[in-house]
């Protein structure tokens, strides 16, 4: 399958498509409002789009909106006809790159996931990666309902988007690694690589958060600590690439470790090299460290941590847990001074236990914000994996409709 462009030949129609896909469905007057752009322009950046079929007219139709919501009806004898990107139209993939696992899914224009599919990973060497995403996206677009846009590749640690390379991936072990081009190699598709934290911003920003705030991070606990940043309309990069890293700020210097792993009053050792950072107590594995020392059980699961924190039968569990929530309560905290966001959304795969560190995150967050910023609102999503591949395809989506610079 070969890729299919969008029909944006100029930054009015890109400014247009953007308002009407993120934000629609609009009126036409409304688009010009929104955009800056005159009637005159809006209506001749608009007839492309109609005719190619990526924009339709939605006050006519009753069919089920992206959501799933029916679309409104205009009321009888207004002749308003609202402006709105049809979903089908086209198709992405994205894919989610773990240390054990690939994940990818085929969704249309607003990133709804119509279909998944995972490939196990024998070991995350280059050439494996490779292929798994090959056999991943070849499986997708077997099943892709509409003309493709392209592949996009989320992938954790820093990651330069506009060269195609990761240049450094703590957790895959890569330095350096130019996979776009091996990748484009492979698929003979457009591919776009994003950091993961990063796409799952993006998808905020374009399908969710964004059509309601200027300003939010979201902060990603897990496997390690990540952090998004949407500042003033944009998702931010930074200069080096590398903005957000909250995960290796040493706001758990204060913490101790468990027992016997305290770094001298320090705070625990991280997988960095360095103590008392948030990741050091509040990353899965640190939570595993504290509570497998607790309990003298080298092989516990997280799940039976938790378990043993919940039913309250081992209080030094429930501790570690504890701890873990004020790291997170007290990085929130930084974010909402720093940033001063209205909104903080909590995902990743350690949002399973949020129950667990709620109470102690929100005191810290409490205790820590300054000022007016303690009002920032704390939001969480139930974790998915698939959520983070759909990040990459919102990426790849932005990518397609900005252009590839
Ligand atoms: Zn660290």
């Amino acid at each position: 399958m070969s890729a299919s462009d969008l029909p944006l030949r100029s930054p009015a129609s890109v400014a247009i498509f953007t308002c009407i896909l993120t934000q629609g469905p609009l009126g036409r007057i409304e688009v010009g409002r929104r955009t800056g752009l005159s009637q005159a322009a809006v209506t001749k950046a608009v007839a492309p789009l109609l005719e190619a079929g990526i924009v339709r007219h939605d006050g006519t139709l009753t069919a089920a909106g992206p959501s799933g919501a029916p679309v409104r009806v205009p009321a009888p004898g207004r002749p308003v006809h609202p402006l709105a990107a049809v979903p089908g139209a086209r198709s992405a993939v994205g894919v989610k790159v773990t240390d054990d696992e690939v994940i990818g899914v085929v969704t249309g224009l607003t990133a709804e996931v119509e279909r998944v599919a995972r490939v196990s990973l024998a070991d995350s060497a280059v050439p494996t990666v490779v292929e798994a995403v090959g056999e991943v996206a070849g499986t997708l677009l077997d099943s892709a309902p509409a003309s493709l846009l392209g592949v996009g590749v989320a992938v954790s640690g820093d990651i330069d988007s506009g060269a195609g390379v990761v240049r450094h991936s703590p957790l895959l072990g890569w330095e350096d690694v130019p996979l776009v081009a091996l990748l484009e190699r492979r698929l003979g598709l457009p591919v776009r690589l994003e950091n993961d934290v990063r796409a799952l911003t993006i998808a905020e920003h374009w399908f969710g958060l964004g059509v309601r705030s200027t300003t939010f991070a979201v902060v990603t606990i897990g496997a390690g600590i990540g952090c998004g940043l949407y500042v003033n309309g944009d998702v931010v990069s930074g200069a080096h690439g590398v903005a957000g890293e909250l995960g290796h700020l040493p706001l758990a210097a204060g913490a101790g470790g468990a027992a016997g792993a305290g770094g001298g009053g320090g705070g625990a050792p991280c997988r960095c090299g360095r103590s008392g950072c948030v990741e050091a107590v509040a990353a899965t594995w640190a939570i595993l460290r504290g509570a497998r020392e607790a309990t003298g059980d080298p092989e516990l699961a997280l799940g039976e941590a938790a378990e043993l924190a919940r039913s309250g039968a081992h209080p030094v569990v429930r501790a570690v847990f504890d701890r873990a929530g004020a790291a997170i309560g007290t990085a929130l905290a930084a974010v909402a001074n720093l940033v001063g966001p209205d909104t903080i959304v909590l995902a990743g795969e350690g949002t399973d236990e949020f129950d667990l560190y709620e109470p102690a995150l929100r005191e810290a967050f409490a205790d820590n914000a300054f000022g007016a910023a303690v009002r920032c609102a704390i939001e969480v999503r139930p974790h998915s994996f698939d959520d983070w591949a759909r990040g990459a395809a919102a990426a790849l989506i932005r990518s397609a409709v900005r252009g590839r610079t």
